[in-house]
């Protein structure tokens, strides 16, 4: 992800971005920055780039021309093929928040046009901004700030970036709640002591102690994110009357990632923030036919969990592909039994079988995983999401499975000379061991003819869907 930065004080955001977490990901190369002066392309020459506005007003205004040359030095850099938004930071855009952060992380480049004085001539701002963005209802002296809050929250969602540390996607989610006390030590502190609670080592109690505060809080100090936190309940509640079946759009709202499209009664259309992947339920499509174009044009994939309903959905949405799989769930609290299959220690079991996660360093792996996976590029992503897991036999690759962008288990693969060792069965396990960590239901789609995979679930003691659901896309 390359950062770009128009800018009056290039300084300010150099020295700032350069520290803590975003100055290891500039060293590391996960992100770039370009911090540019638009002060440097002012063909005054005291270097002025601000004037009068017409029609008289308090203060200056920046100039059209210099900031368009400084756009222009940078555009005309980046590849056309590279995915780019240019945000003007303005109070008058809107108010940034975490969906917008996930949406732009998803970009090649970004450039960030920051305002000083009254603002910026209209004239430009019409013919290179993208997005208008503002961090709050108030007015800052300049854009830099409000540029840099941005891409703190955007670079630390770009893979790689949280490196060792617990990933922005797994992270434990609250859904719409805010997050619950914390504490560290001392125990007591004037006067104040710990809740108990938290010291009787019963993950369980804690469990439910967390999210009874999260919802206290959430009530008190958001009552508007609390009021989505119960819509959201209710759609879970009517998506637990099948629960195998809508386990993927059930996790979705436990995890903090469902935006509800549309709702009437049992028919659901969810929006997933983190992919933009819809997913809906129902008796009839109808509900799909009540949306407004906008959002019917934004479709570009949706999980559909009717498999009757799959004509008339393609032709709503004007779709050709379709894709059947089981979802496969693994409905218990506890950890697997991981008895002969791997170490929990991370030592290697007595026939010297090791699962750890891949990382970066793993690079060399990746292309003996050439042959095995589909999408190299999408691997080294989940690679750096921390999402990805490698087993490997007296030291050698043998195979790797990881956790989707979407949230479903998957991408498990084996290379052909260590297969039926049972190596699929324990990277399986161990994925499904990690998602229970994070306090997550796994689950899996599985292509319905892949008969040795469905078979294997079965013997894990996952439960398949009754009927299979469908990607459309
Ligand atoms: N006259 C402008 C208006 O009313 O929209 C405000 C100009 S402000 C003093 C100067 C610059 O600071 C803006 O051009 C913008 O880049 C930045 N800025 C100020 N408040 C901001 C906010 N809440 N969010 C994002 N950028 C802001």
């Amino acid at each position: 992800m390359n950062f770009h930065i128009l800018t009056l004080f290039p300084e300010m955001i150099i020295n700032a971005l350069h520290t803590s977490i975003t100055g290891r990901a500039l060293e590391h190369g996960h992100i770039a920055l370009q911090a540019v002066n638009i002060r440097d392309f002012s063909k005054n020459k005291h270097k002025k780039v601000d004037d009068y506005p017409y029609g008289g007003g308090a203060g200056m205004l920046m100039q059209a021309q210099p900031v368009y040359d400084a756009y222009k030095s940078v555009a005309d850099t980046i590849p056309s093929e590279h995915k780019k938004r240019v945000i003007y930071v303005t109070p008058q855009g809107y108010p940034f928040n975490q969906e917008m952060a996930e949406n732009f992380a998803k970009n090649d480049d970004l450039i960030f046009l920051c305002g000083h004085y009254e603002g910026i001539d209209e004239r430009v701002l019409e013919e290179v901004v993208t997005d208008y963005v503002s961090i709050g209802d108030y007015v800052l002296t300049g854009g830099e700030l409000a540029a840099m809050v941005m891409i703190d929250a955007i670079a630390r969602l770009v893979p790689g970036v949280l490196h060792n540390e617990i990933s922005a996607e797994t992270e434990s989610f609250h859904g719409e709640l805010l997050e619950y006390p914390q504490y560290s030590r001392p125990e007591v502190w004037h006067n104040r002591k710990v809740p108990n609670v938290l010291l009787s080592g019963n993950q369980k109690k804690i469990e439910a102690w967390r999210l009874e505060e999260s919802i206290k809080r959430t009530k008190e100090r958001r009552p508007d994110l609390y009021q989505e936190y119960e819509r959201l309940q209710r759609c879970k509640a009517r998506l637990m009357k099948k629960k195998i079946l809508h386990m993927d759009m059930i996790e979705l709202i436990n995890r903090g990632r469902a935006v509800i499209v549309l709702k009437e009664w049992d028919k659901i259309l969810l929006k997933d923030k983190k992919t933009n992947i819809f997913y809906y339920t129902g008796d009839s499509s109808d509900l799909l036919m009540d949306l407004d174009d906008e959002t019917r044009y934004s479709i570009e994939e949706i999980v559909l969990h009717q498999v009757d309903l799959v004509e008339e959905v393609k032709e709503i949405l004007k779709k050709e592909d379709a894709l059947f799989c089981y979802q496969a769930v693994y409905t218990q609290k506890e950890r697997m039994p991981i008895t002969g299959l791997y170490r929990a220690d991370g030592k290697p079991t007595a026939q010297g079988l090791i699962i750890r996660p891949l990382t970066e360093e793993d690079s060399d792996k990746i292309s003996e995983m050439y042959d095995l996976v589909d999408d190299i590029e999408y691997t080294k992503e989940r690679i750096l999401a921390g999402c990805m897991f490698g087993a490997f036999l007296n030291e050698e690759f043998a195979g790797c499975a990881g956790i989707h962008d979407d949230g479903s288990i998957g991408m498990l693969k084996v290379l052909e000379k260590y297969c039926k060792r049972k190596i699929g069965s324990a990277l399986e396990t161990y994925v499904i061991n990690y998602a229970l960590q994070l306090g997550w239901t796994p689950y899996a789609y599985v292509v319905v003819d892949n008969m040795i995979s469905l078979e294997m679930q079965k013997k894990l003691g996952l439960h398949l869907s009754k009927t299979p659901i469908v990607w459309i896309a």
